[in-house]
């Protein structure tokens, strides 16, 4: 199948967007844009936000205030089956007693069309499910039922798809495949998936762009690249992937470059990589991405190029987890965190108790706000 659009229509556009449930506000003023066949999601925790979002877009929640608009149209006042929208539901919500053919011709039944068979059979082949139109529903596994929700729901070719934890009921095998399934169906069909988790390796598996939201807020917007590379808030750093932060001191700002006083040593990060303020003195949390990160022992300390960052410390404990040995390090400068390491060539002397050394690039370091929460 083609793209079903090429055009604009697919964009949706939210503008001072809120709703609050009497004094409690469960979306604060949003501006989004999320244009037209992105993969987009809508990562963050339970009670962030996230669902009342995706139901105001879809007509089912009201915005306490601002506006939603799809392309050119605004669709605030329109009620839900007005608006070129469709939602698939973590409950997939498929009529039992009829069978998988009969769930995915519902939407063109109900708008008086006939002649259904070619349109309901392409999309059972999108979600390759040609062979199974006779069965019912009970008779599929769960990743198929959820595929039939996603025919069923893309057969009158709405403008946008919204997806509601979609892939919660599954178990994590299956998961996965439907992530990879989910992906390719919107390749093909071209448009706009807005798809609500709260598990961050689904979002950065699938989306093209992630909206981080914490407490009814978008903390970060980005690709899943950069959101990782380069977090702005100590929650986004925490809350995709494992980071390691470092209490550290702002000493001086040279053109593009930041040194900070960590312990007794310094690190150094490009000025580009701080979302923190850089006033000498000023505390910045300084992480780095285990993953980064290279270990020395404290012998050998003499070989490390001179422009990487480093901070010494101890074994405190690793765990060999296949491709790589997990080690957790006690050291310092980071009295309340521990820092992980990766991807270490075997050194059978880095052994818990072993003076090491933690060095990295400090292209891969970036600076956070310390006095935020
Ligand atoms: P989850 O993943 O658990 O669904 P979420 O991020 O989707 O979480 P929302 O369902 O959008 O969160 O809810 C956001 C906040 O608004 C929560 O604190 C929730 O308790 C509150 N809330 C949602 N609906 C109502 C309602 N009808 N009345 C009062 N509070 C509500």
């Amino acid at each position: 199948m083609t793209s079903m659009t090429n055009d604009n229509s697919g964009d949706v556009r939210l503008s001072g967007m809120s709703k609050t449930y009497g004094s409690f506000t469960a979306v604060h003023p949003l501006d989004l844009t999320v244009p037209q066949g992105s993969f987009f999601a809508l990562l963050g925790a339970s009670g962030c936000g996230k669902t009342t979002t995706l139901r105001m877009i879809a007509g089912l929640e009201e915005p306490t205030s601002g506006n939603v608009s799809l392309g050119d149209q605004d669709v605030t006042n329109l009620p839900p089956y007005k608006r070129p929208v469709n939602t698939v539901f973590q409950s997939y919500a498929l009529f039992p007693h009829l069978d998988i053919f009969e769930n995915v011709a519902f939407g063109l039944r109900r708008r008086g069309i006939k002649s259904v068979k070619k349109q309901v059979g392409e999309m059972l082949d999108l979600v390759q499910l040609g062979e199974q139109a006779r069965k019912k529903p009970h008779q599929l596994s769960g990743g198929q039922q959820q595929r039939v929700a996603v025919a069923r729901a893309l057969i009158n070719h709405p403008k946008v798809l919204l997806l509601d934890e979609p892939l919660g009921a599954l178990d994590l095998k299956l998961r996965r495949q439907m992530q990879l399934e989910l992906k390719r169906i919107q390749t093909e069909v071209g448009i706009t998936f807005i798809h609500v988790t709260h598990d961050q390796e689904e979002a950065m598996t699938m989306a093209d762009t992630v909206a981080v939201m914490n407490a009814g807020r978008v903390e970060q917007l980005g690709s899943p690249a950069d959101l990782y590379e380069n977090p702005q808030t100590t929650f986004v750093a925490n809350f995709l992937g494992t980071s390691n932060l470092i209490e550290a001191e702002v000493d001086t700002k040279s053109g593009d470059e930041i040194v900070l006083r960590a312990g007794g040593g310094k690190l150094s990060l490009p000025a580009a990589r701080c979302s923190a303020p850089t006033t000498t003195g000023g505390k910045v949390l300084v992480g780095v991405r285990p993953e980064k990160i290279s270990l020395t022992h404290a012998e050998d300390a003499g070989g490390i190029p001179e422009d990487r960052n480093r901070i010494t410390g101890k074994i405190a404990d690793s765990s060999f987890i296949g491709v790589s040995t997990q080690y957790v390090i006690d050291s310092p400068v980071c009295p309340e965190f521990e820092v992980y390491a990766q991807n270490i060539d075997r050194d059978a002397r880095l052994v818990p108790g072993a003076e090491v050394v933690l060095h990295w690039s400090p292209a891969h370091t970036f600076g956070l706000d310390a006095t935020q929460d």
